[in-house]
């Protein structure tokens, strides 16, 4: 048997990984991708390759156990490739939130390589690979139409058989030409079928193909997609692109509201919400997206809501970016605060009592962020934050602050937003008085005096440690 001749072979030798099973059924292609004309005869659509001497991308900014699957499946014969957003952000100098591999090898191969994997979906099989640690690399085979593509494919007949495609295919199925580069792990280049690696280069935010209308037509998500990414890396929208978003905003409504409500949430803990939100507006799509909110941003208050809302989400992506753990509730308030404040609903409620108006504020809030639904624990919190805000004026104004007040678990959140507000107003803070806020409880002093001796021997054998 001849030794594996390549560093990078080791991670087949691995444990969990098989190696290729003759009893396979369908037969892996043998060659390397580079020596298959037939992936490269439509000389239209020739692809870029860009040697690795030209790009960034190395392997050491690649994960451990995506380079795993990638290594496992070349070994077998397969085609392997990183895609999608994990190859744009590498090229970027960005860490990737996920690696997502493409290869020719399909779903029931997968499988069978690798032990500890699962098929999932029903139409749109994919395989995870599950990873000690609970990492999981998405590993799909490639496609000829995007899954929401599928729609229209339903209705003109096409079979759930004929979804696979070349890897040019599945170039041409992406959503935006940054989106639609392959990095080959056989030779390390980069495969640009759709001309990501100029728009890259360009800062270019362009969908794929010669008709953005159409593909937009097709799944109009692929605006808010668009949209993301500009706000995202602080690229241009191409013209076209940008005139079918300008022309075709009100197709979202088309969408599943989920899957519209997962996209928008997507972008608010992006830590580019601010960015988004101001290309959202100017395209047309924030009045499509968030029907009950556009009204406040036509209203005479509008520029006040804006103000608001880029305040509001200038500072949760500051928040986001340090690294700080931000509630799905918290986030939720800071965006609809500012389309909620100026209805003259929220204008008329009269609190007179130390109470919290939460009845009312609950149907404003499913009013404005209609017709999305949120899981009812978030729901509640939120109602919570911004209903206390009545009663942190009530407090303010008569300079006392009941227990009740402070006590409750949203109180600093609701005086964050109180605050925040106040700062984008110009107006003066609460600020950071101890009296007003919760603290953290003390520890029990009966604890403390079992803690203390125990921490210093702890120091003690450290010390000594270090001496000798
Ligand atoms: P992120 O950093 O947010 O994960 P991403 O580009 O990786 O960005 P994903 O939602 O993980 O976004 O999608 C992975 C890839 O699938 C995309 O890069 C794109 O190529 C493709 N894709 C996603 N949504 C669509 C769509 N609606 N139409 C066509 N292709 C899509
Ligand atoms: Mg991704």
């Amino acid at each position: 048997m001849s030794k594996p001749s390549s560093k990078a072979n080791k991670f087949s030798r691995r444990k969990g990984f098989r190696k290729k099973r003759p009893t396979l059924s369908a037969q892996p292609v043998q060659r390397l991708p580079a020596e298959q004309p037939d992936l490269f005869k439509d000389l239209e659509h020739h692809p870029r390759i860009i040697p690795r001497p030209e790009h960034c991308v190395s392997r050491k900014d690649i994960d451990r156990e995506a380079l795993k699957v990638l290594y496992c499946l070349k070994d077998n014969g397969y085609i392997a490739y990183l895609v999608g957003g994990s190859v744009r952000d590498l090229l970027l100098g960005r860490r990737p939130k996920d690696f997502d591999i493409g290869t020719n090898a399909r779903p029931e191969e997968l499988k069978k390589l690798f032990r500890h994997s699962r098929i999932i979906g029903r139409r749109f099989r994919l395989v995870h690979v599950y990873f000690r640690g609970g990492k999981i690399i998405e590993v799909s085979t490639f496609r000829c139409r995007s899954e929401h593509d599928d729609r229209e494919a339903t209705s003109e007949g096409i079979e759930d058989t004929n979804i696979f495609g070349s890897p040019k295919e599945d170039a041409f199925r992406r959503d935006l030409t940054i989106n639609g580069l392959f990095y080959n792990i056989a030779d390390f280049s980069i495969i640009d079928y759709v001309g990501g690696m100029a728009d890259l280069k360009q800062g270019i935010i362009r969908v794929i193909g010669d008709d953005p209308a159409h593909r937009c037509l097709k799944d109009p998500v692929r605006m808010m997609r668009a949209v993301r990414h500009a706000a995202r890396t602080g690229f241009t929208i191409e013209t076209n692109t940008w005139e079918s978003l300008l022309r075709h905003s009100g197709k979202i409504r088309l969408c599943a509201i989920s899957r519209v409500r997962d996209e928008w949430l997507k972008d608010l803990s992006s830590g580019y919400s601010r960015a988004w939100a101001e290309l959202m507006i100017k395209s047309g799509l924030f009045a499509s997206v968030f029907s009950g909110y556009a009204s406040a941003l036509e209203s005479e208050d509008k520029g006040l809501v804006r103000k608001l809302l880029f305040g509001l989400l200038g500072y949760l992506d500051r928040m986001v970016n340090d690294g700080v753990e931000v509630s799905e509730a918290l986030m939720l308030t800071f965006f609809v605060y500012p389309g909620l404040c100026v209805t003259p609903e929220w204008q008329a409620l009269k609190v007179e009592r130390l109470k919290w108006p939460t009845h009312e504020v609950r149907s404003l809030l499913s009013e404005v962020l209609s017709p999305y639904d949120f899981r009812r624990s978030v729901r509640d919190v939120a109602v919570q934050i911004l209903s206390s805000q009545w009663n942190i004026s009530m407090c303010l104004s008569k300079g006392k602050w009941p227990k009740r007040v402070w006590n409750k678990a949203t109180f600093r959140e609701s005086v964050m937003l109180y605050d925040l507000v106040q700062e984008i107003l110009g107006q003066p803070v609460i600020g950071p008085d101890p009296h007003l806020r919760s603290g953290p409880k003390p520890l029990k002093k009966s604890r403390r005096r079992k803690q203390r001796p125990q921490r210093i021997r702890h120091l003690i054998s450290e010390s000594e440690e270090i001496h000798v």
